[in-house]
């Protein structure tokens, strides 16, 4: 006997964890739109549409920039199994979750990895950089812009500048930060740097936007070894993003309808409009927060507006308080990982997210669930800050 499943309905969340986030609803609608072959001319100009937002997002002029198929990990894994050949050293940053993955990626490719280490929701200084330069010429320097495990906003100005001065490379994780943060691709000189589509850009996970620079190409095309993975070779997949549009790989069509839409709705809005609208909902859920005394888990001064990494409460039930968030409110936020597990409660509010009505509801919902579980504090202050923010924002 076979039996068939109901077709699928799912509840209707607000996602304020680390990711996925919540998809704008046009996004949605984009990819509801007919299916097209990936050599069909109309696709082509979908895809040349995509390819040129994506440069005005990653604020860069890399000729190799395109959307990888698969999540935020598949851009790390492009970006780093195409620079990095067997026997290559590479400094890599560590000081989170992103940053561990990095490493775990460029070992398995062949890379002798050298951790530069910081505890966790801290960022690395110049000095670090500088320490990490002295010991070794690595190809590349990789580091996480948006620690989303720690909320750890990374200052790269300084560092990037270093890192250039030393001949190696810049290897940028952009995951969160791309679409929350400015991006200064060309700016910063970045060799190559991936973001993902289910963060900061409003969209579903599927798609991982990557930017490499001349450079990085240069340095992919005089390879002396073929790249270990075949479906991320990207001098392979280069011939289909490119003019010759020779098939590698059937492309996630639907996947880029979203992005398409999810990329101009960020440039209707305008970039700095829409940084400025992440660090003013960060600003009211941080002052609401703030009036509860709940402390953030990230270096002050160097925390992410769209990922909120906070200290929860002194005998409160961690998971109670999600599992009541989700089960009453419908309200995602993510746990800690690692050694923030159990310690730490990650608020995001990204892309389509970051919007005052989510803070608001958050804060609204946190209180009565606090109170629940016998947390003083004075009632509907944390709504009273967060919309004191809003009303001198306004002024
Ligand atoms: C989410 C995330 C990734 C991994 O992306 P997936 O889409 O989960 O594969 C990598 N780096 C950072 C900083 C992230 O936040």
């Amino acid at each position: 006997m076979t039996t068939i499943a109901p077709s699928i309905n799912p509840p209707i969340r607000t996602l304020m964890g680390p990711g996925p986030s919540d998809t704008h609803p046009s996004v949605l609608t984009a990819l509801s739109r007919p299916t097209l072959g990936h050599l069909d001319p109309a696709y082509l100009q979908i895809m040349d549409e995509l390819q040129g937002m994506l440069r005005q997002v990653f604020q860069t002029k890399n000729a190799m920039t395109f959307a990888v198929s698969g999540t935020g990990s598949a851009g790390m894994e492009a970006t780093v199994v195409n620079l990095v050949e067997p026997g290559d050293d590479v400094v890599i940053g560590v000081n989170g979750v992103f940053g561990t993955r990095m490493c775990d990626v460029a070992a398995r490719a062949g890379a002798n990895v050298i951790r530069m280490e910081r505890p966790w929701g801290e960022v690395f200084t110049v000095d670090d950089v500088k320490e990490a330069l002295g010991k070794c010429k690595p190809k590349f320097v990789g580091v996480v812009l948006a620690e989303t495990s720690t909320g750890a906003w990374q200052p790269m100005d300084d560092i990037a500048q270093l890192v250039h001065d030393s001949g190696a490379m810049l290897l940028v994780d952009s995951v969160t930060g791309l679409g929350g943060l400015p991006v200064e691709t060309d700016r910063w000189q970045v060799d190559a740097i991936y973001s993902g589509t289910q963060k900061c850009l409003s969209c579903p996970p599927g798609l991982a936007p990557v930017s490499f620079s001349e450079r990085a190409v240069q340095t992919i095309l005089s390879r002396k070894t073929k790249v270990q993975s075949w479906y991320l070779d990207v001098g392979m997949l280069a011939s289909y993003w490119g003019s010759d549009r020779v098939y590698h790989h059937t492309a996630p069509i639907n996947m880029s309808y979203a992005l398409h839409e999810a990329l101009r709705l960020i440039l209707t809005e305008g970039l700095e409009a829409c940084h400025a609208r992440h660090l003013l909902h960060h600003r009211a859920l941080k002052a609401g927060l703030g009036a509860l005394g709940i402390s953030y888990a990230a270096q002050e001064g160097h925390q992410l507006p769209m990922l909120n990494a906070v200290r929860i409460p002194e005998g409160i039930d961690d998971a109670r308080v999600r599992r009541d968030l989700l089960q009453r409110f419908n309200l995602e936020i993510g746990a800690g990982l690692g050694p923030f597990k159990g310690q730490v409660w990650r608020i995001g509010l990204m892309g389509y997210g970051s919007r005052a009505a989510n803070v608001l509801v958050f804060l609204g919902a946190l209180e009565q669930l606090l109170a629940e579980q016998g947390f003083k504090f004075s009632a509907g202050s944390s709504i009273a800050a967060a919309n004191q923010v809003y009303a001198d924002a306004r002024a």
